[in-house]
């Protein structure tokens, strides 16, 4: 793989370029925020590996620079702080799983093989639940007709659910189907995942879809929530 690590920590970039070199990947590092950008969109990678605190731009800046003009290549967020509201925002600005500093080499390698791999390849017609509608040649999906922005998880997440409407999903069946390592993914990260779903698929007047079934895992159906 094709990898840009973007860390101010002199130590901390050369150990990732020097374990992920030794693993067979091309490592590129960028030590500043405006750096990781300017490089990210100039070449393509197979994955990002982005710090959150840096010079110039913060890793959050960089994600949603990145995802605003089209750029979905996968995001690994490297954070310092393991509090909620700080993932929640490095997966709402367009990061694709996180690791908390500091972290296991195995875990990071894990989890950048989970994120860097393809979705479904996208084939045939297109899933309709209600007036959610998602394309999978096309890669989109829209409510009510209008087009939604989600993230590479969001819409495997979504994706995963449409194709299974009706059923009702277990948590560790769709960590396993999104993420593919389900012991390398936290706790939380589902429901995060499926928190922002929501607020996204929810934008409109439309009734909730995704349904939570307490201790089993969620359904995707086209009934209002009660
Ligand atoms: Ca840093």
């Amino acid at each position: 793989m094709r990898v840009l690590v973007v860390e101010d920590e002199r130590r901390m970039a050369d150990l990732l370029r020097t374990g992920l070199t030794e693993e067979g990947h091309s490592v590129a590092v960028a030590s500043t925020g405006p750096d990781g950008l300017a490089l990210a969109e100039a070449e393509d990678f197979d994955v990002i590996v982005l710090d959150v605190l840096l010079p110039g731009l913060d890793g959050y800046d960089v994600a949603r620079r990145l995802r605003r003009t089209g750029n979905q290549t996968p995001v690994l967020m490297l954070t310092a702080r393991d509090a909620t509201a700080d993932i929640v925002t490095g997966l709402d600005a367009g990061a694709d799983d996180y690791l908390v500093k500091p972290f296991a080499f195995d875990v990071l390698l894990a989890r950048l093989r989970a994120i860097s791999r393809r979705g479904p390849v996208a084939q045939g017609v297109c899933l309709v639940i209600g007036d959610l509608s998602l394309d999978p040649a096309a890669h989109q999906v829209r409510r009510a007709g209008e087009l939604l922005t989600l993230t590479r998880t969001e819409y495997n997440l979504l994706e995963f659910l449409m194709r299974r409407a009706g059923t009702v999903v277990p948590r560790r069946t769709l960590i396993e189907g999104v993420w593919g390592h389900e012991r390398e993914i936290e706790d939380n990260t589902l429901d995060v995942f499926v928190r922002l779903l929501r607020q996204k698929v929810g934008a409109g007047d439309g009734p909730g879809l995704i349904h939570t079934v307490r201790g089993v895992g969620y359904v995707l159906r086209a009934e209002p929530e009660r």
